[in-house]
């Protein structure tokens, strides 16, 4: 085979792997983040997977057109270098999944001052700053999805969840007002809000500082968590990923993707009944 043939067929992959579509997702090493990268891989797109431990990963990193890279997004320089590493293998991203996330449990009051700068560097700055990263190559070819992966609890509240809760919350409203500056740029932003899903969030991404001895809070901390180890969680992880492709690919303007039975239930709810309703519900239900 000549070097001219071998150069055809280098050229040819070039153009296959630049026609396929891109999507970047943070929090690629479990759960939604791992499901979702399978589940684009298998549709056929080009996927970079981010995540903090790439060394660790070796299922992702043995399916052609999958990107496995480093990246922890409370570290600039790790999100600049996947961004640009993914871009000069694929040709640009299509779709970004602001997915990585950790929760936090316990009193505002016990919570420790690490605890709380965390919670906000993960789950809010850091989207934050994968966004900033993203959006010139969005802009430039006035293309482009980004899919936050919020919670039911980004629009309603649990008990001793306040720092989780402020934090989806900033992420919802974050979401909502950027359509405003992006979507006249061709750029659409949107909402995944799944429900209670038995991925590694409840083990490993929880930090449980809990009451810190505070007699106060005890007892109610302690029906709380009686209550949240019954709530049903489903192994439907591959659902939330279906929904993060379908708010990727629907071409619609809809903003909010809730998935989940619960999630759904527990928000048509929280539309029919006024903030006091709902906290009496809220405190029968958890048993505070
Ligand atoms: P998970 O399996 O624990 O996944 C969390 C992911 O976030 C892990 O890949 C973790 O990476 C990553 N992560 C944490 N800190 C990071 C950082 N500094 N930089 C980069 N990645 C970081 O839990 P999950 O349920 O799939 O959670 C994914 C998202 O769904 C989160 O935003 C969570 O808030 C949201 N959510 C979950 C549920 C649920 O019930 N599971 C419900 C609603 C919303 P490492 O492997 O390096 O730790």
């Amino acid at each position: 085979m000549g070097a001219g043939h071998s150069l055809d067929l280098c050229m040819e992959q070039l153009i296959q792997t630049q026609m396929k579509k891109t999507v970047f997702i943070t929090g690629a090493s479990s759960g939604f983040g791992k499901a979702t990268v399978k589940l684009f891989h298998q549709k056929g797109w080009n996927v970079i997977a981010t995540m903090r431990s790439p060394e660790n990963e070796k299922e992702l990193s043995a399916f052609s057109g999958v990107l496995v890279t480093r990246l922890d997004v409370t570290d600039n320089s790790s999100i600049g270098e996947a961004v640009q590493t993914g871009i000069r293998q694929f040709g640009g991203i299509d779709v970004l999944v602001n997915n990585a996330g950790f929760g936090t449990l316990g009193t505002l009051e016990a919570a420790p001052e690490e605890a709380i700068q965390q919670q906000f560097e993960v789950n809010v700055f850091g989207l934050i700053k994968v966004t900033k990263a993203v959006l010139p190559d969005m802009r430039a070819r006035k293309t482009g999805i980004i899919i936050n992966v919020s919670s039911v609890g980004g629009r309603v509240t649990f008990p001793f969840c306040t720092l989780y809760h402020a934090t989806k919350f900033a992420v919802e409203g974050l979401t909502e007002s950027l359509q405003y500056e992006l979507n006249p740029l061709g750029i659409r932003t949107k909402l995944v809000e799944p429900g209670g899903y038995k991925t590694d969030f409840a083990g490993r991404s929880m930090n449980i500082y809990g009451t810190d001895g505070l007699d106060d809070y005890q007892q109610p901390f302690e029906s709380f968590l009686g209550r949240l180890a019954d709530w049903p969680m489903s192994e439907n992880i591959g659902e939330v990923a279906e929904v993060i492709y379908e708010a990727a690919t629907d071409g619609a303007e809809k903003l909010r993707y809730p998935v989940g039975h619960d999630a759904v239930q527990l928000l048509e709810t929280r539309q029919q009944i006024d903030d006091v309703v709902f906290k009496k519900m809220m405190v029968g239900q958890t048993g505070i």
